[in-house]
C-alpha cells in the first residue's frame, strides 16, 4: 500500500490538523491527565465545561458522527478521510466522542428504522446531547450472545419486558439504551429476538453500578420489572432484531486512535522514566531489560497502526474486512496488557499507588491501565473468539 497522502488527503489532514489547533486547549493534556481519561468516567467540572465546547464545535462541522450520511448530521466521510480525522485526532489526544450512539445506534436506525425513529433519535446523538447505552449481554449470555433470556412480551401497543442485563458501559449516565430481548421463546434461537429502544428512566428498571477492581464505576447491572415499552420503540421486524443487533456498521474498524494512543503511551512511560532516573524523584527500575522490553512495546504499537492501514487498505478497495479486523482488536489489546505490565515493572513499588497523589507517578495512569486492561481482552469480543474467527475465516480451518 501507499503510505503518502494524494493531494486531497493531505489538504483534508491539514483542515482536521487546524481545527484541532483551534479548537483543543494547549494545556488540555494537563486536564487529561489521570485515570478518568475516558469520557465516561469524568467528574472534573473545568474538563466537563471543555468536552462541553468540544462537543459542539465538532457537532457544527457534523464532526460527532463524522462517517454518517450528511442527511442525518453527518459528515459523509469516506472511510478514507474518517482514517485521517481518527488517526489526526488521536495523534493530538483529542477526546473521543460519541460513544455507542455514534458507533452503533445511529447506523443501524439509518438502515432499519422508522422515519420517526430517525428524526426522534438522531439528532441528540449527533449534536452530543443524548447518550446511549448498548443492552446485549446478560448474566449467562456473552459470547454466545443469541442465548439471550430477557423477555418481551407482547400486550397492545406496547412490550412488557421482564429480565436482566449486566456489564453495560455507562448506563448510569445514559438517557436510552438499545436492547436485544427474546420476543418468541419458541423459534431457533437467533430468529425469536427484537431489537427495542428504551428510556432508562422508564418505570421497572432499576440500574446497579458495579465497581471495577481498579475501583471505577464504568459497568452495570439492569433489572427490568414489568419494563412497558411502546411497540413503535421496535427497530426493524419482530424476531429479526439479531441480524438488526449483530450488524456491525460503525465501518470504522481500522481503529487506527487505539494504535496511536499505544503509542503515545510507550512514549509517556519512556519520558516519565527517564525523567524520574535522572531527577531521582521515584525510584524506577530503567535497566537494559526494561529498556529492551519499552524498545519491544514501541516496536508493537507500530505493528498495530500497520494493522490499521492494512485495513484501511481494504476499505479503501471496496472490501469489507472480515478476520482482519479480529487480528487487529487482538493484537491491540494484548499489546496493551503488555504495555501495562511493562510500565508496572518501571515504576517498582510505586505502581502500587492507586489513590494518593503524593505517591502515585503519572497520576496512576499506568496502574489504572494494568487493572483495566485485564477487560481489554473481554470486551467486544474475547481473544478466544477473536481466535476462533481467525483459524475458520482467515485460516480455513474446520471448526472444533
Ligand atoms: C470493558 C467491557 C465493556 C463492556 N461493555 C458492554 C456493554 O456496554 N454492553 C454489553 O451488552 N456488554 C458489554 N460487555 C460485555 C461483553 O460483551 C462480554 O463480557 C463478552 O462478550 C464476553 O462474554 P462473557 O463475559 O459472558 O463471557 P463468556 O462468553 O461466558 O466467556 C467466558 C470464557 O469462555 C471463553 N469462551 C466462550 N465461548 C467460547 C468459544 N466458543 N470458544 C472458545 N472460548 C470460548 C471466553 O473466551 C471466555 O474466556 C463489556 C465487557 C467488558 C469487559
Amino acid at each position: 500500500m501507499d503510505f503518502h497522502d494524494t493531494p486531497e488527503e493531505a489538504t483534508f489532514r491539514s483542515e482536521v490538523r487546524t481545527f484541532i489547533e483551534g479548537n483543543l486547549p494547549r494545556d488540555w493534556a494537563r486536564l487529561n491527565q489521570g485515570p478518568a481519561f475516558a469520557e465516561e468516567a469524568t467528574d472534573d467540572p473545568e474538563r466537563e465545561a471543555f468536552l462541553k465546547q468540544w462537543r459542539k464545535a465538532l457537532s457544527g462541522r457534523g464532526w460527532v458522527a463524522p462517517h454518517w450520511p450528511r442527511e442525518y448530521g453527518g459528515a459523509g466521510m469516506s472511510p478514507g478521510e474518517q482514517f485521517i480525522y481518527n488517526e489526526e485526532m488521536a495523534k493530538h489526544r483529542a477526546p473521543a466522542v460519541g460513544g455507542s450512539g455514534v458507533g452503533m445506534l445511529g447506523p443501524t436506525l439509518i438502515l432499519y428504522g422508522t422515519d420517526e425513529q430517525k428524526k426522534e433519535h438522531l439528532p441528540g446523538i449527533t449534536s452530543g446531547e443524548i447518550s446511549w447505552a448498548q443492552g446485549y449481554s446478560e448474566p449467562g449470555s456473552g459470547s454466545d450472545l443469541a442465548s439471550l433470556q430477557t423477555r418481551a412480551v407482547r400486550d397492545g401497543d406496547d412490550y412488557v419486558v421482564n429480565g436482566q442485563k449486566i456489564w453495560s458501559s455507562g448506563a448510569h449516565r445514559a438517557d436510552w439504551m438499545f436492547m436485544l430481548a427474546r420476543t418468541d421463546p419458541d423459534a431457533p434461537k437467533h430468529r425469536g429476538i427484537s431489537m427495542l429502544l428504551v428510556p432508562m428512566k422508564a418505570p421497572g428498571i432499576s440500574v446497579q453500578p458495579l465497581v471495577d477492581m481498579a475501583g471505577d464505576h464504568v459497568f452495570n447491572q439492569e433489572y427490568f420489572d414489568d419494563v412497558r415499552v411502546p411497540v413503535k420503540n421496535r427497530v426493524g421486524e419482530e424476531n429479526r432484531g439479531w441480524y438488526v443487533g449483530a450488524t456491525l456498521l460503525d465501518f470504522e474498524r481500522s481503529n487506527i486512535g487505539a494504535s496511536i494512543n499505544l503509542r503515545n503511551t510507550v512514549d509517556d512511560i519512556t519520558r516519565f522514566a527517564y525523567e524520574a532516573s535522572r531527577s531521582g524523584s521515584v525510584p524506577v527500575r530503567l535497566d537494559g531489560r526494561t529498556k529492551v522490553e519499552l524498545a519491544d512495546r514501541a516496536v508493537e504499537a507500530d505493528i498495530a497502526r500497520l494493522f490499521s492501514y492494512r485495513i484501511i487498505s481494504l476499505q479503501k478497495r471496496g472490501q469489507v474486512p472480515n478476520y482482519e479486523a479480529s487480528v487487529n482488536k487482538m493484537f491491540r489489546s494484548e499489546t496493551d496488557q503488555r504495555l501495562a505490565q511493562t510500565g508496572m515493572k518501571i515504576l517498582n513499588m510505586y505502581g502500587n499507588a492507586l489513590r494518593d497523589e503524593r505517591f502515585a507517578p503519572m497520576k496512576s495512569r499506568i496502574s489504572h491501565m494494568y487493572l483495566r486492561t485485564v477487560a481489554s481482552t473481554i470486551a467486544a469480543g474475547t481473544s478466544e473468539i477473536q481466535r476462533n474467527v481467525i483459524a475458520t475465516r482467515g485460516l480455513g480451518l474446520p471448526r472444533g
